[in-house]
């Protein structure tokens, strides 16, 4: 299983096979990159900007580890093990039940790519500490399905509250 720099589990062998496309890929093949950062790598633009901004990768030239830009953090808020999905109340601060989890680190391969997913605290936890694999078929933790309720009914509790005042307020 692939390491944190200080040692723990990230939860899976191939970051690379938990990946979907680039942040960067536009949908027409393009890289985004190339175009809105130039600065940041202006050799890597320039060669992008010969070749029309095509993407090597969707061009079936690289594979995403050769890109050194590559990027992709999930943005779908369900836990990639469990399905947990996250539930944050409007104005109550609360720990979110999900966290961002990196699958990716600066070493001699993945050249400081940014992949993440996100885990609940849970499965965040045990990926770390126990050497659970993100891609388990597992449910939710009981626990976790309870944090869950627990929000949905302060959420409904609240909901009923305005829907009270409102009332008050139109007599
Ligand atoms: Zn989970
Ligand atoms: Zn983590």
């Amino acid at each position: 299983m692939k390491k944190t720099p200080s040692g723990t589990s990230v939860g899976v062998e191939d970051p690379y096979e938990h990946v979907g496309v680039c942040d960067h890929l536009t949908g027409d093949g393009r890289c985004r990159y190339a175009f809105e950062c130039a600065e940041h790598d202006p050799a890597f633009a320039a060669e992008r900007r010969a070749d029309e901004y095509h993407c090597p990768v969707a061009e079936d030239e690289w594979d995403w580890p050769d890109c050194p830009h590559f990027r992709s953090r999930s943005t779908e808020r369900v836990c990639a093990r469990c399905g947990l999905e996250e539930r944050r109340n409007a104005h109550a601060d609360d720990r979110p039940l999900l966290e961002e989890h990196h699958l990716a680190y600066r070493d001699e391969r993945d050249l400081g790519h940014e992949i993440t997913v996100y885990l609940c605290r849970w499965c965040h936890a045990r990926v770390h500490r126990s050497w659970a694999n993100v891609a388990d078929d597992v449910s939710p933790d009981p626990e976790a399905l309870a944090a869950r309720e627990a929000r949905r009914s302060e959420e409904l509790r609240e909901l009923s509250f305005e829907t009270a005042a409102e009332r008050r307020d139109g007599e």
